[in-house]
C-alpha cells in the first residue's frame, strides 16, 4: 500500500481524502516511481469541483511530480532505476508512490532540483507553449499575462522578458505586484485598484497589443479582448474565475478580425519528439537562469486540502511544491 489523496466524488477541500491505496507493481511500458515531490496546479481544482470533468471515481488527482525510477515494467528501454524523472499531465500525482507509462516521463537534467522539477514541468511547459508556439513572442512586443504572480504567471513574465519583450501583467495586490516585478513584469497592474485596459491604452500609446494571455476566464475574457489590436490573438487559457459564457463570434468582428483560441498544454505536446523537444527548451531558460522558479509554499501531502483552499483563496503565490 502506499499513502494517496483521492476523490470519491466532486466537493469542496474536503472532498480530498488521504488514504492508502494499492501500490502496484509496473506493467508493460511502465515504471514504477517514488515520489519526492508533487506540484500543485489549478487544475487539480477544476478537477476536485467538476469544472473538469474526472474519468472516473475513485481518482487519485495531482498531475505533476518528481521522483525517481525503483522499478521498471517490460519493454521499457528508455530509462533504468535509480533515474530521477518528472512528468506534467494526467492523473495519480497526489501519492507517494506510483505507476505510469515510461513514455509519459521526463528525465530531470543535472543542476535541476526534484522540486524544482515539481514546481515547473506542468506550469514550464505551459509557459512554453504559449510564448512559444500559440504566439510566438517577439523582441520588442508587448504582452498582457493575467495572474502574473502565480505559477504559470511568474515564469511567464520572466520568459517573455527574456525573449525581449515588455510585460503588463495583473495582480491582485500591492505584494503581488512587487513580486510579479522582481520576476520580469515591466508593468505590474493591481486590478484592484486599477482598470487594466485604460493601462494598456496608456502604456502602448493607445496601440494596444498583439496578445493576451488570459487564464482568468469568466471575469476578465471580455475586457481583455478589448486591449488587442486588430487582428490581435486572445489566448484564453484558463478558468480561475469560472468558465467563459458561450461567445458569440461577432464580437470578434466588432473588436477588430479577432483571433481566439482555447489552447491545451496536450495538443501541443501529443508526440513524444514533441514533449521532449519542448521540455529541453524549459529545462533550457532554467538552467541559464533566464527564468528562476519561484516555489511560493510548500506543504505536506496530507495537507493538500489546505494547499487548494489557499490557491483557489489567491493566498499563494509563484508555485506550490507538497512533499509525500
Ligand atoms: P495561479 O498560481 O496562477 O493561481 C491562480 C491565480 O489567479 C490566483 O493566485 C489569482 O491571482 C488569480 N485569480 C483571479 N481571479 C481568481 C478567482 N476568481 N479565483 C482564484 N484565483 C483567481 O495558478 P496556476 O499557475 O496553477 O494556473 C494558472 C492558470 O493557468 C489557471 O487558470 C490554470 O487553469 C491555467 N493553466 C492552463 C493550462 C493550459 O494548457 N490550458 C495549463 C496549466 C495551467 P491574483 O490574486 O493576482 O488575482
Amino acid at each position: 500500500m502506499t499513502k494517496a489523496v483521492r476523490i470519491h466524488n466532486y466537493g469542496g477541500p474536503e472532498a480530498l481524502r488521504y488514504e492508502d491505496v494499492a501500490d502496484e507493481a509496473p506493467g508493460a511500458g511502465q515504471v514504477h516511481l517514488r515520489q519526492t515531490a508533487i506540484g500543485l496546479n489549478f487544475i487539480d481544482v477544476y478537477y476536485r469541483t467538476g469544472v473538469y470533468k474526472a474519468p472516473q471515481f475513485p481518482i487519485t488527482l495531482g498531475c505533476e511530480a518528481a521522483g525517481e525510477i525503483d522499478a521498471i515494467g517490460e519493454g521499457v528501454t528508455e530509462f533504468k532505476v535509480g533515474d530521477r524523472v518528472c512528468y506534467g499531465g494526467g492523473f495519480g500525482g497526489y501519492a507517494e508512490a506510483r505507476t505510469m507509462p515510461a513514455d509519459r516521463l521526463i528525465k530531470i537534467p543535472h543542476g535541476i532540483t526534484d522540486k524544482q522539477a515539481a514546481a515547473m514541468t506542468l506550469q514550464g511547459l505551459t509557459a512554453q507553449y504559449l510564448l512559444r508556439l500559440t504566439y510566438r513572442v517577439q523582441k520588442g512586443d508587448t504582452i498582457l499575462v493575467h495572474a502574473a504572480a502565480g505559477g504559470v504567471g511568474l515564469i511567464m513574465c520572466q520568459w517573455a522578458k527574456y525573449l525581449g519583450a515588455t510585460v503588463i501583467g495583473t495582480v491582485g495586490s500591492d505584494e503581488k505586484a512587487k513580486l510579479a516585478a522582481a520576476h520580469g513584469c515591466d508593468y505590474p497592474v493591481v486590478y484592484t485598484k486599477e482598470d487594466y485596459v485604460q493601462r494598456v491604452r496608456q502604456i502602448t500609446k493607445g496601440e494596444m497589443l498583439p496578445v493576451v494571455y488570459d487564464s482568468i476566464g469568466k471575469d476578465t475574457f471580455e475586457r481583455s479582448l478589448d486591449c488587442l489590436r486588430p487582428r490581435g490573438l486572445m489566448v484564453s487559457f484558463g478558468n480561475a474565475s469560472g468558465k467563459v459564457d458561450p461567445v458569440d463570434l461577432q464580437i470578434l468582428s466588432q473588436k477588430g478580425s479577432l483571433f481566439l483560441t482555447r489552447p491545451t498544454l496536450y495538443s501541443y505536446n501529443i508526440t513524444r519528439a514533441e514533449l521532449l523537444a519542448n521540455a529541453a527548451e524549459l529545462f533550457d531558460v532554467v538552467k541559464h537562469e533566464h527564468v528562476r522558479i519561484q516555489i511560493g509554499q510548500t506543504y505536506k501531502l496530507k495537507d493538500v486540502a489546505q494547499a487548494q483552499i489557499d490557491l483557489e483563496a489567491r493566498k499563494t503565490t509563484g508555485s506550490t511544491v507538497i512533499l509525500p
